[in-house]
């Protein structure tokens, strides 16, 4: 049995996937976004201590030189995060995939469907796979909602996933090593890859002004969806809020912008776009 971190588990999610979802976010990110709205789930936490004298409810605790979280006593006020020189969380735990199964079976009949995102999921592909077994077992829906980052045509996972979200952010490599640290050859495979499993619900990209060329992305990604009716094409306005603002100096694109890439998208033939 294998575990995994786990950052946040949400168990109504109407913005991840169709339906109603339980939504369970993994930590660590191989990648570092510039503009990641959940930094504090990029990093691992290493039991240094020393965000624990700055929880003022007594929600963090040490017992045997371990952090003991006490979710009961905790306001959410974030100053633990904000006190960690690696921006990390230490109210993450391990659970096992039968840990968290047990907390699906407490919502599964108002549930469509159970998405597990990040972070970036696929990290942890051992657990995923298995909880994905167990979900389905379940008669549920899996979904999974990644940077496609890591080859997922050599993976197991992909007989039991229903259906993948991804990012794509930028369609230029130099722009996306700018953007995420990480080439994005893996990305671009995977994304035609899932297409012709038909394995994808929703392609996204963050549309960030000055910083990025959306218009070549959008162009680009759009050319490739053109005919997949059912896939979503989802252009994201970028927003400040949550981000590390040292690292990006951008702003929100107008609507007048965002339409203009949606036309774009649907010139290309693309039939399904959402802006959001
Ligand atoms: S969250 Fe950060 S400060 Fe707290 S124990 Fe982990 S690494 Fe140390
Ligand atoms: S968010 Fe962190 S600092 Fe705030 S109460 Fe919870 S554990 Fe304590």
């Amino acid at each position: 049995m294998s575990k995994a971190p786990v950052n946040k588990m949400i168990p109504f999610s109407s913005v991840d996937g169709p339906g109603n979802r339980f939504a369970l976010f993994l930590q660590g990110c191989n990648f570092d976004c510039l503009y990641c709205h959940n930094p504090e789930t990029i990093n691992m936490c290493t039991g240094c201590l020393r965000c624990v004298s700055q929880c003022e409810y007594g929600a963090l605790k040490v017992i045997n030189r371990k952090i003991v979280y006490d979710k009961n006593n905790c306001t959410q006020c974030g100053k633990c995060v904000i006190n960690c020189n690696r921006n990390s969380d230490p109210r993450v735990r391990f659970y096992s995939e039968l840990e968290i199964i047990e907390e699906i079976k407490k919502v599964k009949d108002f549930i469509s469907g159970v998405t597990v995102s990040g972070g970036e999921c696929t990290l942890h592909i051992e657990f995923l796979t298995e909880l994905g077994k167990k979900v389905r077992e379940l008669g549920l829906t899996f979904y999974i909602d990644t940077n496609g980052s890591i080859p997922l045509w050599e993976q197991e996972l992909m007989n039991i996933v229903d259906k993948v979200m991804l990012d794509i952010k930028s369609f230029d490599n130099n722009q996306h090593i700018k953007l995420t640290g990480v080439d994005n050859s893996v990305v671009l495979k995977n994304f035609k890859f899932l297409l012709q499993k038909n394995k994808i619900y929703e392609v996204r990209t963050v549309i960030v002004p000055d910083i990025l060329d959306n218009k070549a992305t959008v162009n680009k990604v759009s050319k490739i969806l053109a005919g997949h009716e059912n896939v979503r094409y989802k252009l994201i306005k970028y927003r400040q809020m949550g981000v590390r603002k040292e690292k990006l100096n951008s702003y929100t694109p107008s609507t007048r912008d965002m339409n203009e890439l949606a036309e774009i998208a649907k010139k290309n033939g693309c039939m399904n776009i959402i802006i959001t």
